[in-house]
């Protein structure tokens, strides 16, 4: 069913429990008042004449309204545009532009980000956007205030009308190789993975998940969100955006069962100089996904973290996201090698990239997925859609990956990743979870960089525990020798203080191969 229909469910189920705290401000609704908010600005939507179909666009940190628009444009059948809150205005303007957004909600701004300036210098080029309203604007209760003339009976002919498999979310991907490209998403796709995701993890009602990754992202407002909401879960906003301080507190004052990040964000938190200080005993699980585990880290969130179930997923934008997850009594063997086994109503197979065959248990090759959560397309491109979903509705991911025998799959790494020196394929992952094992280095990320003679050499850009003491070339050499084989040694080295990322806080590779690989 769609999204509108499954808040009902849950209303009628959780009604008087807590769905949504929102830390910062203190404010937080149960799923009764939750739904009445949804509603109200359901009927503003309708009374600003917002049809089905029509894109509108959300541009803001984590914020409680921002889960309202969410559900609010799903309730009348709008196409939610998510876009990024790092983005600035070239990029806004793209988006705007390329969706066709006539009606936009945003932030009024977030630290050194003037949304509204922002808007204000683009609004020229984006002819088809006619309004822009700012959360905790006067605008906003304005808008808002619109809704009161619509009858009730308007929303509900409204939603009869609509199809579990219309358009309704507008995301765009991480732009971790490249640039973001928009899939689109229907309340089919996402509803129903954002309700297996939960039910891997055995949400219920007692459940409080800390959300600190970005809702603009599938990980926020699918694997978060939608989870919570169809298992009666609650979802705590620690902070407008990432801060390992304020997500840690969250979940000691809000006695947060579930925490969610991708590894970088949990690497931050353990390394917190009063990390001990927090009482995180309240946890059981969470979700790690997005980039690989480093299996360090993933012994220390357990032990130290107290989240004994914590899952991985596996997935991208484009499949709702996710494909494959751990299950809550996989050892640790399994959830730091792979990323769980398939989820229900999903399938996978292995492919060789060049010819297409499947390739037996063991072997390395595309992954590609097939289901229910395959995305409807990339908005306005049907090149790039047949680029990536073939006439089977395959989705091929661009990760290369192995089914073992067991059937949990372990991802190898991107293929554009992938470095080729002299003929050998190199697996950039290998190497770092390796040179994780250095003492000395606090971070590290590997890249091919070119070479004149091999085409690629192993560039490793390493951040160390302290900026004073970094690890040399020829000590990190004398690390590796005779524990990795020699042609994946790597032979340079940049020293480094951070890497450059992407909102959803993955390590943009691509960046660092065009700074440091020339
Ligand atoms: P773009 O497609 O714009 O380059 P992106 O692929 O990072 O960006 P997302 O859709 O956010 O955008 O991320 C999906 C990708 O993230 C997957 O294709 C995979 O490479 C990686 N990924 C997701 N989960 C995991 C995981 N658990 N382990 C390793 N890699 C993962
Ligand atoms: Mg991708």
């Amino acid at each position: 069913h769609t999204i509108g229909a499954d808040l009902d469910r849950a209303v009628a189920r959780w009604g008087g429990r807590e769905v949504l705290v929102d830390v910062p401000s203190g404010r937080r609704w149960t799923y009764a008042e939750f739904a009445a908010d949804v509603e109200e600005l359901a009927c503003a939507l309708l009374a600003s004449g917002v049809a089905r179909g029509d894109r509108v666009g959300i541009w803001a940190v984590n914020t409680p309204e921002w889960v309202l628009v969410q559900y609010a444009t799903a309730r009348i059948g709008a196409v939610m545009v998510n876009i990024n809150p790092a983005y600035r205005t070239h990029e806004v303007a793209y988006v705007l532009d390329q969706a066709g957004v006539s009606l936009l909600f945003a932030s009024t701004g977030h630290k050194s980000s003037d949304y509204r300036a922002m808007v204000g210098q683009v609004r020229g080029r984006c002819p088809e956007l006619r309004e822009a309203v700012y959360f905790g604007d006067p605008g906003w209760d304005a808008f808002l205030a619109r809704g009161g003339g619509v009858p009730r009976g308007e929303l509900l002919a409204r939603e009869a009308e609509l199809s579990c498999d219309d358009p309704i979310n507008i995301q765009y991907t991480s732009g971790t190789t490249g640039f973001p490209k928009g899939a689109t998403l229907s309340h089919h796709n996402i509803l129903n993975n954002g309700y297996f995701v939960g039910e891997s993890i055995a949400y219920d009602e007692r459940d409080r998940i800390c959300v600190p990754v970005p809702f603009y992202h599938c990980f926020g407002m699918v694997m978060g969100n939608l989870a919570a909401t169809s298992h009666g879960a609650c979802v705590v906003i620690p902070a407008p955006s990432f801060d390992p301080g304020a997500t840690l507190r969250a979940v000691e004052q809000e006695r947060c069962t579930s925490l969610y990040g991708v590894p970088t964000m949990f690497i931050a938190e353990l390394n917190l100089p009063d990390f001990a200080a927090y009482d995180l005993t309240s946890l059981r699980t969470g979700i790690m996904a997005g980039s690989p585990c480093p299996v360090e880290v993933m012994k220390r969130v357990v032990a130290e973290m107290h989240m004994a179930e914590v899952s991985i997923c596996y997935g991208m934008t484009e499949t709702s996201p996710v494909s494959l997850q751990t299950r809550r009594d996989d050892d640790l063997e399994h959830r730091t090698r792979t990323v769980g086994r398939v989820l229900p109503h999903i399938e996978v197979k292995i492919v060789d990239p060049a010819t297409g065959v499947t390739q037996l248990r063991g072997r390395a090759g595309e992954l590609c997925t097939r289901g229910y959560s395959v995305m409807l397309g990339y908005w306005n491109e049907p090149e790039k859609t047949a680029e990536s979903v073939d006439a089977g509705r395959w989705m091929h991911t661009g990760d290369l990956a192995v089914m073992r025998d067991d059937g949990y799959v372990e991802i190898v790494g991107r293929i554009k990743d992938m470095i080729i020196r002299g003929g050998e394929n190199i697996y950039p992952r290998e190497i770092e979870e390796f040179l994780y094992g250095h003492p000395r280095i606090r971070d590290v990320q590997v890249v091919g960089a070119a070479h004149e003679t091999y085409g690629e050499e192993v560039l490793a850009c390493v951040i160390p525990h302290d900026p004073g003491d970094p690890p040399t070339l020829e000590e990190i050499r004398a690390f590796c020798a005779g524990r990795l084989a020699h042609y994946k040694i790597p032979t340079r080295v940049q020293v480094l203080e951070s890497f450059p990322m992407t909102v959803s806080g993955k390590v943009r590779k691509i960046e660092l191969r065009e700074m440091y690989g020339g």
